[in-house]
């Protein structure tokens, strides 16, 4: 086995037991005044509404309703917390571009969102989900542009891949690697997923492992 191989393969077995871990929801805060105070590291998932995030989060962590989807009453504006395991702090954050979202909501979400990525030190990567079948939209691109202001390191995960062909999977791949090259905080390695498949988790759980606390 190649060096690189048997490295990949311990990232997914560290990734693996990370999750089996209990992951427990901290608290969902509206205002910055409310984020957790804590030491850990943290990732934060972000992507537009309907995006499969829910999904996502649940996949991973295997649990049914940890994450609620973005359409829930009264979660929509929070950002949620979990702890894994005391290792990292996994941050939700509120669906954005939704049709019919009104102007205040949006600069509200903008306002939140700004000040937590500048306000979050611990803050090691965020996860940004772009649903595979309609690519990187306009408002991505305005999120991507705030991570770079901000400058926090951002990955992409492609979403729903179960919906797409395999040659339709590689354009969606290639055009999203062209956006990306725009960004100077993007991680260069896009991850693809299917919840419903459970396609792409244990790499996902890789990831976000490679930044946590170790396992003592
Ligand atoms: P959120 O608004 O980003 O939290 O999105 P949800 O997790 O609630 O998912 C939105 C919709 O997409 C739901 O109808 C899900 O069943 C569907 N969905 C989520 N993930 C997948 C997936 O991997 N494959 C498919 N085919 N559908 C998915």
């Amino acid at each position: 086995m190649r060096d690189a191989e048997r490295h990949d393969d311990q990232e997914l077995e560290a990734g693996r037991l990370l999750f089996s871990r209990p992951c427990t929801f901290m608290l969902g805060a509206a205002q910055l005044s409310q984020l957790p105070d804590s030491d850990l590291p943290e990732v934060c998932f972000a992507g537009r509404s309907n995006v499969g995030k829910s999904s996502l989060i649940n996949a991973l962590t295997g649990t049914q309703s940890l994450a609620r989807t973005s359409n829930t009453p009264g979660r929509t504006q929070e950002l949620n917390f979990f702890n894994l395991a005391e290792r990292i702090l996994i941050c939700d954050l509120p669906g954005y571009g939704y049709a019919q979202a009104p102007k205040e909501r949006v600069k509200r979400w903008t306002m939140l969102v700004k000040d937590y990525l500048r306000g979050r030190p611990n803050l090691r990567r965020v996860l940004l989900l772009i649903d595979s079948r309609h690519g990187v939209k306009d408002n991505d691109h305005e999120i991507m542009d705030m991570l770079d202001e901000a400058a926090v390191n951002f990955q992409v995960i492609l979403t729903k891949m179960d919906k797409l062909k395999v040659s339709e999977a590689e354009t969606i791949i290639g055009k999203t690697q062209t956006a990306l090259a725009k960004h100077v905080a993007a991680h260069p390695e896009i991850l693809t997923t299917s919840s419903e498949k459970g396609l792409g988790l244990a790499e996902v759980r890789a990831a976000v492992t490679s930044l946590a606390l170790p396992l003592s």
